[in-house]
């Protein structure tokens, strides 16, 4: 087993990474009067079961949510709310998330406003959430002007990272979680990077002792860097490698056509490209940059807009302040920085 102590002073708490540890769930469900599940439904028909077996004599209620988005507002924040307090949650039960990026901010955003808040346990079922979201403590849900424009920061009491799970996942779904995976290599760790091109296709084919270890490294990539900085801001702002042109296409798109693991796959892209405009990197990186996120069999030909308005789209981005773009540039091997460069300026590069 593969596990990763993040340490937040009093906020501390352990990720344990290994296939099947789903069924160990009990021995690491800590003290609780009653445990509530959140999920969702696909997940929900997958894992029912073992997830109830896994609990077996253990007082626990079950929420099984739509999968999506769309689940991540104020109104079933209120209705899961209602349901704990039907099910009788007191200030010594405990939430157990179990499902992606949706649930796990849902459940975290419940879990830190029930009572003042609970405690919860993250079981990350997606690739993205498994390197992600299992790291940080950041919870969301979306409002009609955005998304995650309502949160907490919220620490977990424990992540079990289950891999066997992603047995079921579907592959755009992996390769969505993949495209995060690059990132941490691409921000942070040249040798990762390497080993991500070694192992690229055990990744696919579900090799576990290759799968385990690579989540415990990005992890561990995400808990050094929030751990130094817990809420947001410079070293933190790394971590947004790709997610300035991917947001513009994101929303340009209307969150139909990418995942958001494809579209910062296609930002990385981009953004490298700008890097080499800029003489930041080498045609040798930039190449390799190139080949591995084409491995992905990811299509970067954004086919949908131009690239005038993927730069005003940036533009009008509130994290883009006073109209100036802000982006994290690759400068080495494994090593980002940031740049602000104006949208004339950026329109230029990527045209040239
Ligand atoms: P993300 O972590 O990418 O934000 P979501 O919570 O939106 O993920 O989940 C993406 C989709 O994948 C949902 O439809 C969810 O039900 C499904 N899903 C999540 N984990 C698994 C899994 N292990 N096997 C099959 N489907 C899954
Ligand atoms: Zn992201």
């Amino acid at each position: 087993m593969e596990t990763l102590a993040v340490s937040l002073g009093e906020k501390s708490y352990n990720i344990y990474i290994k296939e099947g540890i789903l069924a160990d769930l009990a021995a690491y469900s800590g003290v609780a009067d009653k445990w509530f599940i959140l999920t969702d439904e696909n997940l929900d028909r997958l894992y029912g079961t073992a997830l109830a077996a896994a609990l077996e004599g253990l007082p626990y209620a079950k929420f099984v949510l739509p999968p999506g988005e769309t689940s991540k507002s104020f109104h079933m924040v209120e209705t899961i709310i209602d349901a704990m307090l039907a099910a009788g949650l007191t200030r010594h039960s405990a939430i157990i998330a179990f499902g992606g990026g949706v649930v796990g901010d849902l459940a975290g955003f419940c879990a830190s406003i029930y009572m003042r808040g609970i405690r919860y346990l993250q079981i990350p079922t997606t690739l993205l959430a498994q390197v992600d979201s299992s790291v940080g403590g950041k919870t969301g849900i979306n409002v009609s002007q955005g998304k995650n424009m309502a949160g907490t920061f919220y620490q977990p009491q424990v992540v079990l990272i289950d891999t066997g799970l992603l047995a079921t996942l579907p592959q755009r779904e992996f390769t969505a979680g993949l495209g995060e995976v690059i990132k941490y290599g691409l921000i942070y760790d040249y040798q990762l990077l390497q080993s991500i091109k070694n192992n690229f296709v055990r990744f696919y084919n579900l090799d576990f002792a290759a799968l385990n270890s690579l989540i415990r490294q990005c992890c561990q990539i995400k808990a050094s860097i929030v751990g130094q900085d817990e809420t947001e801001r410079d070293l933190r702002k790394i971590l947004n490698f790709g997610h300035t042109i991917g947001h513009a296409i994101e929303t340009l798109t209307h969150y139909q056509r990418y995942l958001h693991g494809e579209a910062v796959l296609i930002g990385m892209h981009y953004e490298s490209l700008l890097a080499k405009k800029m003489n930041l990197i080498s045609e040798a990186y930039s190449q390799e940059i190139a080949d591995l996120i084409g491995r992905t069999n990811i299509s970067a030909d954004l086919t949908d807009f131009s690239l005038t308005s993927l730069v005003e789209q940036m533009r009008t981005d509130k994290k883009n302040q006073d109209g100036i773009l802000s982006f994290i540039l690759p400068t080495g091997l494994g090593r980002v920085t940031e740049y602000t460069l104006t949208p004339q300026q950026t329109l230029a590069l990527l045209s040239r």
